[in-house]
This record gives C-alpha cells, structure tokens and sequence, in this order.
C-alpha cells in the first residue's frame, strides 16, 4: 500500500514538474483561413496535366486559393493567387478586400510564401510591399536570371528584385516563426524552388497544402506529373516526402487548385484553429 501510493504522489509531481514549462513556452495561437484568389474554371486536364497521357476526357473544376496564417499577431499569406486583370480566372474581390473583411490591413502581413513563380500564385503580390518574401531558392533564381525561366510570372517582383523589399530565398524548409507551427517545405519538381505548406493548429490538428506539387486528386494519388514541369524525378520525389510526412502527421491534404478540397476548411471568413 504505501509503496504504490508512494509512486502515485512520485508520478504527480513529475507531471506538474514537465507541465510548467511546457506551458510558459506554448506558441501563440495559429489560425489558417481560406482566400478565394481566383473564379474557378472547369479545366480539361487530358492535354496539360499528364506527360503519361493519364486522362482522357478528365474535367475538373480548378479553384484558385490563398491562405491567410495568424501566428499570434503576426501574419502570414500563402500564396498570392491571380491579378485582378488576369480575364475569366480573375478574382471577384481582391486579397486586400477580402482581408479589410477580417479586419487585417496589408501591412500586417509580414511574410508573403510563394509556392511557385507561376501567375496564378503570384498575381497580387504587389499589394504586399512591406512583406518579407520567402520563395524557393530555385524560382527566385529564375525569376532573376537574364533570361527569365519560361512560366516565370517576373513583373510582380520589380519591387523586391530592385532591392525595394525584403526577400528570402530558401534552399532548404523553412520553420517561419521558429516554433514549429508554420512550416514552408522544400517540394522542388514543377518549379525549380516549388515548396508547400505545413501549418499545426492546435483543434484541427496538421494541415498539408500542397502548392502546385499536385493540382487534383486524381494526379496526386497516382503520381500524376504534367507536361509543364520542371524535373519528373524532383516531383516524384517530392510526392513521396510529401504523402509520407501527411501520414506520419496524420494531416488534412488540401491540393490547392482542386475545388473539391475547398471545404475542407470553414468557408470565409471563419478559420480553422
Ligand atoms: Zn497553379
């Protein structure tokens, strides 16, 4: 008898003793909400999105999607969606508007992730001068080059490639707010520099959004590679990083572009926390 309670009191005191730090250090909260960054277009994917001729009259609505994270009161935006002029895809409400609604201004954001230097994920970027700009090494280096890489949406980055605005280039992952909780992970393939996102809410659990590595269900879950694609050895790879680190986090998978994945989080305004 008083050896077990002995352990009972032993085992509660060791908890209490590893609760108090853990508590003082938790990090802020962390809240992910949707942006509609584009007017879905029902695209037919047979010709663009399969180098292995998978998809013979395959349509799929494609969505264009942002992503605002609040890290306490720090603000990151994923991704920048189409122009305002970009024709049918354009948005109906800009991402300055749609943030003005969750009472958010512009110079809030502190960093802007770009999965890839395509027009589609790049088109408003000027809206966000003051942001730090985290973007794979790989894209930022053909965004740069004299010659521009081909698909390189270069006009919104005057302003940080005149030295106007910060910007990070990344060769590697990068853990944005040091604690874990936002994570922008090297997923290089379509592009040269393509990275997706890791965000860890505390109800929700782990979500995975996957720029471009993937642009509907059915190319992620067969491997699918599209004809525009930088290295098919580089996305393959990416892939299989990618499904295995949402298995081991047991993550939500969002594909950005494919509208059936939209409800995956709540519909705007409302965030997932
Ligand atoms: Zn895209």
């Amino acid at each position: 008898m008083f050896a077990k309670h002995l352990f009972a009191v032993t085992l509660g005191s060791a908890g209490l003793f590893i609760a108090l730090p853990s508590a003082a250090q938790s990090p802020p909260d962390v809240a992910l909400t949707r942006i509609d960054c584009g007017t879905p277009v029902l695209n037919d994917v047979g010709p663009r999105f399969s180098d292995t001729f998978a998809y013979k009259d395959l349509k799929v609505w494609f969505t264009y999607s942002c992503y605002l994270v609040r890290h306490g009161d720090d603000y990151l935006l994923w991704d920048t969606g189409h122009a305002m002029n970009a024709g049918a895809p354009a948005p109906k409400v800009s991402i300055v508007d749609q943030l003005a609604q969750l009472h958010v201004t512009a110079d809030q954001v502190k960093y802007v992730g770009i999965s890839h230097y395509h027009a589609d994920h790049t088109g408003q970027l000027p809206s966000f001068p003051d942001a730090t700009v985290l973007i794979g090494k790989g894209d930022w280096d053909g965004i740069t080059a004299p010659k521009p890489h081909a698909g390189a949406n270069v006009a919104p980055f005057a302003h940080w490639i005149s030295g106007g605005g910060k910007i990070e280039p990344l060769a590697a992952d990068k853990d944005v707010f040091g604690d874990g909780t936002v994570t922008v992970i090297n997923t290089p393939g379509h592009t040269p520099g393509h990275h997706s996102l890791l965000v860890r809410l505390k109800t929700m659990g782990n979500v995975l959004i996957t720029g471009d590595l993937a642009h509907f269900h059915e190319n992620y879950d067969g491997n699918g590679v599209p004809v525009f694609n930088t290295s098919r050895a580089e996305t393959l790879a990416s892939l299989d990083r990618f499904k295995k680190a949402a298995a081991n986090l047991q993550a939500t998978v969002i594909i950005q572009h494919d509208a059936r994945d939209v409800g995956k989080l709540p519909a705007f305004p409302a965030a997932a926390q």
